[in-house]
């Protein structure tokens, strides 16, 4: 199945209907597959031909469907860029791939020059929000507008023949651990994933409903909730940003029953006090994945919104959710869920050999959503990739009910003295303490030990703990090796465009304060 069937399928399936809320506008299944025909159809006007990398870098709207759409359409390659990232970070990804357009709005367009100035041959540029084209201010490159572009094209379309092996979109990792790699993801990558997620949900008799997309859709997340919509027949309401009271009113006025999240909004809205202004009682659960969820967190939010939170676990390089809890099983908190359908774990040794129920290893995942490697490199391609398996870089163990845990990062893994160290364990205890809103735990290069472990918290509003009471604390309930050198106070986590914590350069600020 290839996704560029999607639109119609869902037409033919669920007939005309609204798909996108976004603030008063709606868009439905019919308008986004016009649009979207209009925009390939423009692009291919533009000279952007099958095969091509097509960069999409905007904020969450309805363009970001039909852009993502229109490339497939195009025969061409889709490239979410997160529209946070520093120009210099998306001058890297319009280098590393060629790109030969970049579809974006008017609002991101200094980024994009910056990014794209002193190239020799800059990509072409399609800019939403501009009425008509215009010489470009400081690059020099024409912009395109966006709706000149789709008024003056075809809605009728000649698709080129694309095959399920065909790679459709290219995901450069957010670099929490290194240099970005992008992931190529084929039709069948991301085609089966999705179909894994909707057979889920139709299997616990979910109805197709509307959700909140608040997730950047630059993010492999929201790139598989394009596919599910047109898979179930469902709606999103599209949110340009997070903000507590903008997904309580679209849950109140949508009776949203579940959405999506990543842990630092669950905190948010957990903590809200905003929550009480509104009817949330439609709500039934919340997704959370991409970075660890504190066992803390799962029974606040319990508590506050009488909902339930069904963590998951995936990666850009399995398109991506590899597992899930599931509703009408139990929700073992701490653990991922089991793994999606048609996806097959084992916890291996060094050597990938697998382990036994419950011994701690690293993760390997196969499936027909794993990628087939990254984009003009083999050698991580061949370093992630043996013998069909994927290897996460996730240390994780699974019990007897085939439960997934996730123990840590095996880059976050601190070497202390010869001991090894799981930075969560410490993050899950620390958490637990009444004044602690947030906690990242890593290792810092030190003489003595090789490493030497430090808390980086993040204190409630309400309360001013110090670094011994808080070391204390930990002495008090871990083995000595293990409790923190040092507590580092901070206003803020540095955080992604998802919101995971960077822990890369939590290390590199924190790293002066030892020793
Ligand atoms: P990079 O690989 O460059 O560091 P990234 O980590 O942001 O970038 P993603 O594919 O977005 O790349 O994230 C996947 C990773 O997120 C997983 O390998 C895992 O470490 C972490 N992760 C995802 N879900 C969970 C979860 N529920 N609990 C703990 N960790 C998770």
């Amino acid at each position: 199945m290839i996704l560029t069937d999607l639109p119609e399928q869902s037409l033919e399936r669920f007939g005309e209907y609204t798909m996108l809320y976004a603030g008063e506008r709606e868009v439905t299944n019919l308008e986004l597959q016009d649009s979207a025909n209009r925009l390939a159809n423009g692009l291919h006007n533009l000279g952007v031909k099958p095969g091509d990398r097509v960069v999409v870098c905007m904020p969450n709207s309805p363009e970001v469907f039909i852009a993502y759409q229109a490339v497939l359409r195009a025969g061409a390659i889709v490239l979410p860029v997160m529209f946070v990232l520093h120009p210099r970070e998306i001058g890297f990804i319009l280098q590393a791939s060629g790109a030969s357009a970049v579809i974006t709005s008017q609002a991101i367009l200094p980024s994009i020059e910056q990014a794209t100035s002193g190239m020799e041959t800059p990509p072409k540029l399609v800019v939403a929000g501009i009425a008509q084209n215009q010489p470009s201010p400081n690059a020099g490159i024409p912009c395109n507008s966006l709706c000149s572009l789709m008024a003056a094209a075809d809605p009728e379309i000649e698709l080129p023949p694309i095959k399920e092996d065909d790679v459709a979109v290219i995901l450069f990792t957010s670099g929490t651990t290194g240099q970005p790699k992008g992931v190529m993801l084929t039709h069948r990558n991301l085609y089966s994933n999705a179909a894994s997620a909707v057979q889920l949900a139709e299997e616990a008799g979910d109805e197709p409903g509307t959700t909140i997309g608040v997730l950047p859709l630059a993010h492999i997340y929201g790139f598989t909730m394009a596919n599910t919509l047109f898979l179930r027949g469902s709606s999103v309401v599209i949110l340009p940003k997070f903000d507590v009271r903008e997904v309580f009113e679209a849950v109140q006025k949508h009776k949203v029953t579940a959405f999506s999240a990543v842990p630092a909004m669950i905190y948010a809205l957990t903590t809200a006090p905003e929550a009480e202004e509104y009817d949330l009682t439609s709500l039934e659960s919340v997704g959370s994945g991409s970075a660890p969820l504190p066992v803390s967190l799962i029974e606040a939010f319990r508590k506050r919104f009488n909902a339930e939170i069904y963590e998951g676990y995936g990666l850009s390089e399995a398109a991506p959710t590899v597992s899930a809890h599931r509703k009408g099983e139990p929700v073992k908190a701490g653990s991922v869920g089991r793994a999606f359908p048609g996806v097959e774990l084992r916890i291996a040794d060094e050597l990938g050999n697998p382990l036994a129920v419950g011994e701690v290893g690293e993760l390997l995942v196969r499936g027909e959503n794993i990628t087939p490697g990254y984009y003009n490199n083999e050698e991580a391609t061949r370093a992630a990739l043996k013998d069909g398996w994927l290897h996460t870089g996730d240390v994780a163990r699974l019990d007897e009910d085939g439960y997934l845990y996730i123990v840590d990062r095996k880059k976050d893994l601190i070497l202390r003295g010869g001991f090894n160290i799981y930075p969560r364990d410490l993050e899950e205890l620390i958490s637990r303490h009444p004044a602690v809103a947030e906690v990242a735990v890593v290792g810092v290069p030190s003489e003595r030990m090789g490493e030497e472990v430090v808390a980086v918290v993040v204190r409630n509003p309400d309360t001013d703990i110090t670094e011994e009471e808080l070391l204390a604390f930990c002495q008090e309930r871990l083995a000595k090796y293990k409790t923190p050198r040092k507590v580092v106070f901070m206003e803020a986590m540095p955080r992604n465009g998802v919101g995971k914590i960077l822990k890369k350069s939590l290390r590199e600020q924190v790293a002066e304060q030892v020793e």
